[in-house]
C-alpha cells in the first residue's frame, strides 16, 4: 500500500488546501486547478486527490481513478464552456515529454484552435 498523500509533492499539497492554486472543481477522487504558467486562453491541471507519480506505476486498482480524472476533465469543460469548440487532454510522462511535477496530472487545453503535431 502507498500512502494516500507525499508530504514533499506539490500538487499534493494543493489537493490538501496546504499550498493555495485556483481551484475549479473538486470531488472525492480528483481536484482541478488553474495552471500557474499557461500556455493556452484555459490551461487546467486534472488530479487524483490521492499521490500516484505518473502513468508509469499505474496498476488495475488505478483504474477507476483514472476514469474519474478523464471524466472530470469532460465536465469542466463544458462548466468551462469550451466543450463544444473542443479540448485537448494532455499527460506527459518522462523527460522527453518535459514532465516536470511527479504527482499525476492531465492537462486541459482550450480556448483556440491548436496545431498538430505539438512541438
Ligand atoms: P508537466 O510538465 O506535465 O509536469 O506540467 C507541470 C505543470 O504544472 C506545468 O504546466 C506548471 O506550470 C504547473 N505548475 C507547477 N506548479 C504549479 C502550481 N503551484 N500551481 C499551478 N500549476 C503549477
Ligand atoms: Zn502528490
Amino acid at each position: 500500500m502507498t500512502p494516500d498523500s507525499d508530504p514533499e509533492c506539490i500538487f499534493c499539497k494543493i489537493v490538501g488546501g496546504q499550498i493555495p492554486a485556483a481551484v475549479i472543481y473538486k470531488n472525492d477522487q480528483v481536484t482541478a486547478f488553474r495552471d500557474i504558467n499557461p500556455q493556452m486562453p484555459l490551461h487546467v491541471l486534472v488530479v487524483p486527490n490521492k499521490h500516484v507519480a505518473n502513468t508509469e506505476v499505474l496498476e488495475p486498482q488505478h483504474d477507476a481513478l483514472v476514469g474519474a480524472v478523464v471524466r472530470a476533465a469532460r465536465d469542466i469543460a463544458r462548466q468551462e464552456g469550451v466543450a463544444e469548440r473542443g479540448y485537448r487532454l494532455v499527460i506527459n510522462t518522462g523527460r522527453d515529454a518535459l514532465n516536470t511535477v511527479p504527482h499525476l496530472h492531465m492537462h486541459m487545453l482550450a480556448g483556440r484552435a491548436m496545431s498538430w503535431p505539438p512541438g
